[in-house]
């Protein structure tokens, strides 16, 4: 029966040589990468078992219950996502999955599990059980067709698992080199684990380009292409695939012509490579002889020896979400200031810019999922600063490890999802109250202290800019939230891709009202967003008065070569002209000839 759905679920075959298959999504991190797949299954997720007591049953039926709407929600997501595949795929996948959905609407599943919490078991635990004695009733009836559906219930059983613990599928260290992951949807804090020796691409279902899997993938240097429809249940762990990270398009068992073709690009992007390599050393200044600081992005502290070799003349932020990933207790002070003062140390006398948790959302924390929730809404929820902001012990914790590490080398501290002036003189409460107490421990405190600065990255603080400038030392102007918050588009979501857009003039006159306000204030401000990477924004970012850029480290070189190719004059009267616009096409346009005539 499954087999059966997964023959129907192939796409079209194209190219010609036999067993090619061609899938389409969207390419989110350059390159090319052949390997053999590994597909991330569900069912390896560790289930912890324990007793509750009385007073936490309400609670934990809640956080169930969270876990079966985040579920039917991810089902819904899949069949919307399946509905463009070709034949009968569409209608066999939407067959299945409307199967799925059923079982977690007033099931006996549902129901059995939330008897078994009611006798005082975890939800993990209540669910495997109960979904174990389901699946063995349907096997035991000795029938094809009800064997299949006990398959079925145990996919269900293990999403739940997935959804209640926010587990992170597996370590990936036991691959063959070059393997490519594929999975239905592969979290920042899965990408986190990828060692780029041992993988070579990914590829997933879900996500969308300005996700933070997609930038995570960037960083790492790893080819991805997300929001692939009908890749699982056609690939396979061990099937040969090709991924094409600039085109968007997954290949399973390549044809010879094919691989020929990748190779021949594979060779001519190694070749721009080493010329951009001779960049590394010289100077990012525009052609008029203004200095522009390019400095990197990291998600993870490995990320520093690539962020050096291209030529960072510093980290301009410092994402810390990886402390909080993959485990299941919380980072302390001592642990987050020894990694500090290693960053701090591998930059010998360079600046770092980092930034306190900006946990929420796409990116899930497994150690702090019992203070993010769910929430309606995850993206204007609990999170970010005002996670921090409501549990002090973690802001506490961080601002004191970043304070002290400030003592080795020049820290800046970056507050992320800035809405308010309360916020961030709540911060600065809590930061005087951290160095109180740093001094009665006698721990060195730099002097003066380490500058706090915002990310405008909210419509709301760009749009309090001016009065923001006054009290704090900086502005980092994040450009994917912006976007994403302006835009009311989810950067996550690949069926809204299409509408995210930078270049909207709501977008645009919200980065040059905030750009404005540092610069009357004369107060330092970047752009760290994704645009911050790509030289087609360059020349409007610099003429609109953006002297420091900050992005992944792949990126470096392409953004210095065109600044070095840039006359700032004529890039200001560009971005003056396109400011006057009020058609996102048009700004395109005007940008576009620019970069191809100037
Ligand atoms: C941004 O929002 O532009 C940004 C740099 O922060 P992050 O991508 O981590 O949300
Ligand atoms: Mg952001």
């Amino acid at each position: 029966m499954k087999a059966e759905r997964e023959r129907a679920a192939r796409p079209r075959k194209r190219g010609p040589a036999k067993g090619e298959l061609v899938f389409e999504g969207l390419g989110v991190s350059p390159g090319i990468a052949v390997g053999p797949a590994h597909v991330v299954e569900g069912g390896s997720v560790h289930v912890p078992e324990y007793r509750i007591e009385p007073d936490q049953i309400e609670a934990e039926r809640a956080r169930f219950s969270a876990a079966v709407a985040k579920a039917q929600k991810q089902l819904v997501k899949l069949k919307g996502k399946s509905a463009n595949l070709p034949g009968t795929a569409a209608e066999e996948i939407g067959f299945l999955l409307d199967a799925h959905l059923q079982m977690l609407t007033g099931s006996r599943v549902v129901r059995g599990v939330e008897k078994l919490i009611e006798e005082g078991l975890n939800a993990e635990a209540a669910v495997q059980a109960e979904i174990s004695k389901v699946a063995q009733d349907f096997a035991a009836l000795d029938d094809a067709y009800m064997a299949a559906r006990a398959q079925d219930i145990r996919e269900v059983g293990d999403r739940l698992i997935r959804n209640l613990t926010q587990t992170p599928y597996e370590a990936f260290s036991h691959l063959s080199p070059g393997s490519i992951i594929v999975g239905e949807e592969l979290t920042p804090a899965d990408t986190a684990l990828m060692n780029p020796e041992l993988v070579g691409g990914l590829a997933a279902v879900l996500g969308g380009a300005e996700s933070h899997t997609a930038i995570m993938a960037r960083s790492l240097g790893l080819p991805a292409v997300l929001g692939v429809a009908g890749l699982i249940g056609n690939v396979r762990s061990g099937d040969v695939i090709a991924i094409d990270g600039d085109g968007g398009r997954i290949y399973l068992n390549p044809s010879t012509k094919t691989l020929a073709q990748l190779k021949t690009r594979q060779a001519e992007d190694e070749r721009e490579e080493k010329q951009l390599s001779r960049l590394k050393k010289l100077p990012a200044i525009t052609r008029d002889g203004i200095a522009i600081g390019l400095q990197a992005n990291l998600e993870l502290p490995r990320e520093l020896d690539m962020a050096m070799d291209a030529g960072a003349e510093g980290v301009g932020l410092l994402r810390t979400e990886f402390l909080y990933m993959n485990r299941d207790d919380l980072p302390d002070e001592d642990e987050q200031y020894k990694i500090y003062v290693e960053l701090i140390e591998g930059l010998s006398g360079r600046p770092i810019t980092a930034r306190t948790l900006d946990v929420g959302a796409d990116k899930l924390a497994y150690s702090l999922a019992a203070h993010l929730g769910g929430g309606i809404n995850p993206a204007l929820g609990l999170r970010a600063i005002r996670l921090s902001l409501r549990e002090r012990s973690l802001l506490e914790a961080q601002l004191a490890a970043m304070i002290r590490a400030g003592a080795h080398g020049p820290l800046r501290i970056l507050l992320p999802m800035i809405s308010t002036l309360i916020e961030i003189r709540q911060v600065r409460e809590v930061l005087d109250r951290v160095v109180r107490r740093l001094h009665r421990r006698r721990v060195k405190v730099p002097d003066p202290l380490p500058p706090i600065g915002v990310m405008i990255e909210v419509p709301g603080a760009a749009l309090s800019a001016d009065a923001f400038a006054q009290i704090v030392d900086f502005f980092a102007i994040g450009t994917n939230d912006l976007t994403m918050y302006t835009l009311a588009i989810d950067r996550g979501e690949e069926q809204v891709a299409h509408l995210y857009n930078p270049l909207h003039p709501a977008v645009l006159r919200l980065i040059q009202f905030a750009t404005e306000a540092a610069l009357r204030a004369r107060i330092p401000v970047s752009v760290c967003g994704e645009i911050a990477g790509d030289p087609r924004y360059t020349p409007l970012l610099l003429g609109l008065g953006i002297r420091e850029l900050s992005m992944a480290a792949t990126a470096l070189p392409r953004v210095k070569q065109r600044i070095r190719d840039l006359d700032l004059v004529a890039a200001t009267r560009c971005a003056s002209t396109i400011m006057d616009q009020s058609d996102p096409g048009r700004i395109a346009a005007l940008l576009d000839d620019f970069n191809t005539l100037a």
